[in-house]
């Protein structure tokens, strides 16, 4: 028996999630977010899988664009954060990126890039997330002194959303006004939504919340490509999503506790009654989170059942009281099928997002392939 402490990607799933988002974004091409190694999934895997779904992909920094033009992939990449020195200008040029700009800062590197062809060149507006962006009273000189530039082809306006995915919020309709009238003031594609707002408001597009219909418009859905809800208060089974990962580790000792015995680092768990103790392959060495210490769900043969004591390093245990058949070397689900990733981030305080990207390098990735 190895450890067994694995990682299993399904590209079936990412396949059925990309359609998902291509049905609700209408006519706007589909750029699936792949940055942080596809959310944790293998970049390159990613967009191997999504490249004849998708009309582009996009990237955070230009190192993943790079790994992406190595590894074969054509497709339009939007870099997300921009670029930071004048060879990161001269490589995406050379890459054929679309670049964000979201400083004039970013512009002044461009100019002292002297570059010989021109690169394509997205313009994003801060709508009212206050993270990145130009204000919106600065985008009429800037699209007249992008436009003017020879070594530029200003393709678009975007703008990320704050809170699209909250309920019951209408901070997104305010920001998508600001940007629709700069960009039809100026007859530029634009580019907004993310997963939320592909959920949130693409059924009420004829309403005229969200047309993001117009030609040349790009949304960039992420998390739902990973099959995690976008939505607060939605599984991402009531949203047709298909799990694309699960993370599962073995059985490697199964004990019997007295009540009133502990369990683990601090001794924070104590038995109720007399216990059979689960002790599996995994921790937070592998990106299990430390978090789900004392309580989070994780399935075994089929049921469900909780960790007791706190997550260590390499090892976490489980109560298999009520799970009779469960044997050393059984496979236990910490997210997957029976235990969605949204409920263990929910137990931890965090989001799926975070859970994706950190599971590390020494866990087995296995794909598999058909049908998930
Ligand atoms: C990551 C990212 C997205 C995707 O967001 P999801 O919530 O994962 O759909 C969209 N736009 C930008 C600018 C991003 O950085």
């Amino acid at each position: 028996m190895t450890r067994g402490t694995q990682l299993e990607i399904r590209p079936a799933a990412l396949i059925h999630n990309a359609e998902r988002a291509a049905q609700l974004a209408g006519d706007a091409a589909v750029y699936a977010m792949i940055k942080a190694n596809g959310y944790g999934h293998g970049l390159t895997l990613v967009a191997h899988t999504l490249r004849d779904y998708v009309g582009g992909f996009g990237v955070a920094v230009i190192e993943e664009a790079v790994a992406l033009r190595e590894s074969g992939i054509e497709s339009p990449l939007m870099l997300l954060e921009g670029c930071f020195d004048e060879g990161e200008w001269r490589l995406a040029q050379q890459l054929n990126l679309e670049v964000v700009v979201h400083n004039i800062e970013q512009i002044n590197t461009l100019a002292a890039a002297h570059l010989t062809d021109s690169v394509a060149v997205w313009l994003k507006v801060d709508t009212g997330m206050h993270r990145l962006g130009v204000p919106a009273e600065q985008v009429p000189t800037l699209v007249q002194q992008l436009s003017s530039r020879s070594e530029i082809q200003l393709i678009g306006l975007m703008t990320h959303f704050a809170c699209a995915d909250m309920a019951d919020d209408h901070t997104s309709e305010n920001q998508l006004r600001t940007l629709r009238s700069l960009a039809e003031q100026f007859a530029l594609p634009y580019s907004a939504a993310n997963s939320a707002a592909l959920f949130q408001y693409s059924e009420n597009a004829f309403t005229g919340r969200l047309p993001e219909s117009s030609q040349g418009a790009r949304v960039r859905p992420g998390i739902m490509l990973y099959g995690a809800s976008p939505v607060e208060g939605q599984s991402s089974a009531a949203l047709d999503l298909q799990v694309t990962q699960q993370f599962s580790a073995r059985l490697i000792a199964v004990n019997c506790v007295q009540a009133g015995e502990a369990v683990g680092y601090g001794a924070t768990w104590l038995a109720s009654r007399d216990s059979r103790i689960g002790i599996v392959a995994v921790g937070y060495g592998d990106g299990y989170p430390r978090h789900a210490s004392n309580g989070a769900p994780v399935a075994v043969a089929g049921m469900r059942t909780r960790t007791v004591g706190r997550v260590s390093m390499d090892m976490i245990a489980i109560d298999l009281t009520e799970i009779v058949d469960a044997k050393v070397g059984d496979r236990v689900e910490l997210w997957g099928d029976l235990v969605s990733i949204d409920e263990v981030a929910a137990f931890c305080g965090t989001i799926s997002y975070e859970l994706f990207c950190q599971v590390t390098a020494r866990v087995h990735r296995v794909i598999t392939h058909g049908k998930a």
